[in-house]
């Protein structure tokens, strides 16, 4: 194998312009230490390509410098290796570099450590968050996708076996951590390098294909680039054009999903038109659809709802003039940033000459809440559903064969056995935890190896799990337990629960037991005899005031007229006072001042909807309508004396009918592109009328769904952007 020799000085100069390329403002003195650091600390290592290890370390500290980390990012990538791989210690980077560098270089080791299996797609997503959770620092997952591309991207020199395990992980684990961090360009190669190994023969046929087209296309691509440029330049509009082949997976993902051979995929070209502002986004997208025909249904606003990275964008599929179909991205250049490198644009925007120091914690919140967001949008299975509210709150171990379990953090043992098996959590005697003993009661921590012993003779959970267990599935576990091993002892306890309450409302015990009220409540109850209720009652599966008043209940429900006085004014004694301490209830959301279960209508004239200030109407005979407070019909009318105040419940119902009417400069397209709003913003439309004046404008009403005040106004914004807009009105004021 031919290489050239490695230079340092060389080395250095290129690494040096790559970085400066992207932040001019890098400490060059302190890089130019980490490199030197590097290169002694690996001095002798070799690559299996037989070039000085040093070379990759260098190479990927190239990476997140192109995707435009800071200072720190980038001295720890040079160094990501030296904790694994050479004597250094981490006491030794830290004194040198400082905490911060160290920390990430420590968090960049660990991630290397965990060793990986084929799993389970979701045993995957577990894995994937447990990477992320590992890191506490973001810049440590951005250097790992860095170190991973690097070595993708020289995978050639590995043997057969490393290339397949290496590129599944980089297929399963690596690119859909930089989908979901928005790094969509380091994404696209990790696909692309991962497939070629994956599937040499889809590759090639894609390759293939694409080389035998390559002319043709480049030409299409330049000559649309060209015509749709000049076009804009006409209308005024600053922009660039880029077009380019769409990337080898997303063609290959296609071909298999729809079955179809490399020659039937004809939008293999995409688009992308990068604008200055905002308003020339929407203004582009009119323009090129004047241009091309649009393909129905492929037009996605993701401007104006951001996927759950934060991508923002305008798509649509296009048909061009030989009948080739094309998509075009339409965005700013703030989006693209954000498109391109994800979270990692954040400090392209931000840095400063001074890199960025403090409250690192906190910027990186929000990119715990974007990954939470994510996951639950994606989230199908049951530990999503159980999954408790922070990424933080969860703690990701291994079972001893190398699966990975989630649970809630500050889990122990008990949950862990629990969530393999109740059999195992039932006869758990003992816990050891990456080979060592812990009490049943050690809160687990990330990447731990957990195993549980068990034994036969083993008596069963403790009570006092039920207060250790931090997982619901543990407690709901041990209850049954308790449940079917105790029913002794749960009848005992339930029963004498079941008396006390039944003492506390004035229940007779006698009235139970009466021999002709008994098989109602039995019956009512859905049980054999009482003590099936006392046993539920005992293990805590119902509480003993809800079996109180359900019997008391199904005795009222059944005694002769005469008898019931008594019971009567003891139930209505008892309804008072819950009435007192129980809130209103509201009707369709809304709650109506002193008065509950009163028939609710909204008003046609000005269609309120939650968050918009509201008063009531006492009608004759239909109850209460809701108005606006600036409704024209109660400011005409506010001292007239039968409006009443309502509010807002916290809960209200799902949809309301709202009213949107539009003013604007007479044209024909108006209502193609207020549906074009409204489809792309998803709004639950009943009808939507227009009609020329006559007097030189168009009128537009729109009767849609909505949840609530901020969603319609949310899609009134949106409106508002449409050419010749007069005026935007809700109707009713
Ligand atoms: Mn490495």
């Amino acid at each position: 194998m031919e290489m050239e020799a490695f230079v340092p000085e060389q080395a250095f100069e290129d690494f040096q312009k790559t970085v400066l390329e992207n932040n001019p403002h890098a400490n060059m003195e302190r890089i130019r230490q980490a490199f030197d650091f590097a290169v002694a600390a690996h001095e002798g290592q070799k690559r299996k390509d037989g070039s000085p290890y040093v070379t990759h370390t260098i190479a990927a500290a190239a990476i997140a410098a192109e995707m435009g980390l800071d200072d720190e990012s980038i001295i720890a990538a040079l160094l990501h290796d030296v904790l694994e791989d050479t004597d250094t210690t981490y006491e030794t980077v830290a004194a040198q570099f400082g905490e911060d560098v160290a920390g990430i270089v420590d968090g960049v080791t660990k991630l290397t450590r965990v060793q990986y299996s084929t799993l389970e797609e979701r045993q995957m997503e577990n894995l994937r968050k447990m990477l992320m959770a590992m890191a506490k620092d973001i810049r440590v997952i951005l250097i790992k996708l860095a170190d991973r591309l690097h070595n993708m991207r020289t995978m050639q020199y590995q043997t057969p076996e490393k290339q397949l395990s290496k590129s599944r992980e980089t297929m399963e684990i690596y690119a859909p951590i930089a989908h979901r961090l928005g790094v969509e360009k380091v994404k696209d190669e990790l696909e692309d390098l991962a497939l070629l190994y994956l599937d040499p023969v889809g590759y090639r046929e894609i390759t293939n294909t694409l080389e035998k087209r390559r002319l043709i296309m480049e030409q299409f691509l330049q000559e649309m680039e060209k015509t749709i440029e000049e076009r804009m330049a006409k209308e005024g509009i600053k922009c660039k054009v880029y077009g380019r082949l769409k990337h080898l997976y997303s063609i290959y993902r296609k071909m298999y999903a729809q079955h179809l051979g490399v020659e039937e995929i004809f939008d293999l070209c995409a688009f992308r038109v990068i604008v200055d502002g905002l308003a020339d986004c929407y203004n582009v997208l009119g323009i090129i659809h004047e241009m091309f025909r649009p393909v129905p249904g492929r037009f996605k606003d993701y401007i104006s709802t951001p996927k759950p990275n934060n991508y923002q964008s305008l798509h649509t599929t296009v048909i061009g003039t030989e009948g080739i179909p094309f998509e075009v991205q339409i965005r700013t250049w703030e989006m693209h940033m954000t498109a391109e490198y994800g979270v990692a644009a954040h400090w392209k925007y931000k840095s400063g000459p001074s890199g960025h120091k403090e409250g690192d914690e906190e910027k990186f919140a929000w990119i715990r809440r974007l990954l939470e967001s994510q996951q639950d949008s994606e989230a199908q299975d049951f530990y999503h559903d159980l999954k408790v509210d922070m990424f933080d709150d969860e703690v990701f171990v291994f079972t001893p064969k190398g699966d990975v379990k989630s649970l809630p953090a500050g889990a122990t043992p008990i949950d862990f056995a629990y969530s393999i098996h109740s059999a195992v959590g039932n006869r758990m005697v003992g816990a050891k935890v990456n080979g060592c003993i812990v009490p049943i009661s050690y809160p687990l921590q990330n990447g731990d190896i957990v195993s549980i012993t068990t034994s036969n003779s083993s008596a069963g959970p403790s009570r006092d799990w039920l207060n250790i267990a931090k997982s619901g599935e543990a407690r709901s576990k041990i209850k049954q337990w308790f449940k079917r091993e105790k029913r002794d002892e749960n009848i005992q306890q339930g029963r004498e629960m079941f008396g006390a309450e039944a003492k506390r409302v004035g229940l007779p015990m006698a009235d139970i037991t009466d021999p002709d009220m008994l098989p109602h409540i039995l019956k009512r109850m859905a049980v054999q005899d009482m003590d099936d209720v006392y046993a539920s009652i005992g293990y805590g599966g119902m509480t003993a005031s809800h079996a109180v008043g359900r019997i008391r209940d199904e005795i009222l429900r059944n005694r002769a007229p005469a008898k019931k006085t008594e019971l009567e004014k003891m139930q209505e004694r008892a309804d008072r006072r819950q009435q007192q301490q129980k809130p209103q209830k509201a009707v369709q959301g809304v709650l109506v001042e002193g008065l509950d279960n009163c028939l609710i209508k909204f008003s046609r004239c000005c269609a309120p909807v939650p968050g918009d200030p509201i008063v009531g109407f006492i009608t004759r005979g239909l109850g209460v309508s809701i108005h606006r407070r600036d409704c024209v019909n109660y400011r005409r009318d506010a001292d007239g004396g039968r409006w009443i105040k309502v509010t807002w419940a916290d809960e209200t119902s799902d949809y309301y009918t709202a009213e949107i009417h539009i003013t604007s400069d007479e044209r024909s397209g108006l209502v193609m592109d207020v549906a074009t709003i409204l489809n792309g913003l998803n709004a639950r439309v009943r009808s939507l009328n227009a009609r020329d004046t006559g007097k030189g404008t168009t009128v537009a009403a729109i009767t849609l769904d909505v949840k609530n005040a901020e969603e319609l106004q949310t899609i009134v914004n949106k409106l508002q952007t449409i050419r010749g807009i007069q005026d935007i009105n809700r109707g009713g004021i």
